[in-house]
């Protein structure tokens, strides 16, 4: 089954967001574990929880994935910052195990001036204290623009973060279209040069999720800023390429293009449309 939706919120409950899902002909969806600016997370509703996978199995829903606050930061130069994202992410992974998911995605950081191997370091060793062995989910990498400090922003760096972090077999990468494209992966001209790299690098069995995004700026701008499907530098045709590739075609989609509702029903229809089995 082929797995396409969009970010949602996710402030009124599971049960909420799945149908707010399954209206936009969804079939899974991201969400954000709480406030996107970090804060504290809602007391778990387990009523929610169990009416929302009742819900999920009837109406088709698959995997979602679950966002980190993007402003977390495991590789700051200052203790508290590396400390309050620690913690914020120990408790999301905790609640996950009782959560549908499986899928925890990540921005790795921001080595603000330190160095990459510097904050590399401070993620592998931020990771190994809020992973435990027999966890339920796995915690994804984002692959990132590598717009200013950005780590996470070549493959050769995910590999090193998975490579340095004991507990890696709880991890995975998150391939956002826009981002690998602004950081100079060229995946219109030759997305099977790109991914063959990835799987070089990487390994594509590490690969559990696409986020898919056009991009408002040209490959290898280091920018990061998402377009609608169709209307950036990517294309509409490249990025149906990404969706129809063999080798990704039972990945979760995402879109976190900017978008109200109307337009995310617009794009999933788009998408479903120009599918090739
Ligand atoms: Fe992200
Ligand atoms: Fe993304
Ligand atoms: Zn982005």
């Amino acid at each position: 089954m082929r797995l396409i939706g969009c970010h949602l919120s996710s402030s009124k409950g599971y049960l909420a967001m799945g149908r707010e899902a399954v209206s936009i002909g969804a079939n899974t969806c991201q969400y954000f574990t709480r406030n996107p600016r970090g804060g504290s997370a809602k007391a778990l509703d387990e009523k929610d929880v169990a009416t929302y996978l009742t819900y999920a199995e009837e109406n088709g829903m698959g995997q979602l994935l679950a966002h980190a606050p993007y402003t977390l930061n495991g590789c700051s130069a200052d203790p508290s910052v590396r400390d309050f994202a620690r913690r914020t992410m120990l408790d999301d992974l905790q609640r996950l195990e009782h959560l549908p998911g499986g899928l925890y995605n990540f921005h790795p950081g921001s080595h603000v001036g330190q160095g990459v191997e510097a904050g590399i370091a401070m993620i592998c060793e931020m990771l190994q204290s809020v992973m435990w062995e027999d966890m339920h989910t796995t915690v994804l990498l984002e692959t990132m623009a590598g717009k200013g400090s950005e780590v996470g922003g070549t493959f050769e760096e995910l590999r090193e973060i998975i490579d340095r972090t004991p507990l890696s077999h709880h991890l995975g990468v998150c391939l956002d279209t826009c981002h690998v494209h602004d950081a100079g992966y060229d995946i219109v001209n030759d997305l099977d040069g790109v991914l063959t790299r990835f799987d070089k690098v990487v390994g594509l069995d590490r690969l559990k999720a696409i986020h898919l995004n056009d991009s408002k700026n040209v490959c290898g701008a280091r920018k990061d800023r998402h377009e609608k499907i169709g209307e950036g530098h990517i294309g509409l045709e490249a990025l149906m390429r990404v969706v129809n590739h063999p080798v990704l075609v039972h990945l979760p989609f995402e879109l976190e293009t900017p978008n109200d509702l109307e337009g995310y029903a617009r794009e999933i229809a788009l998408i479903k449309s120009r599918y090739q089995d």
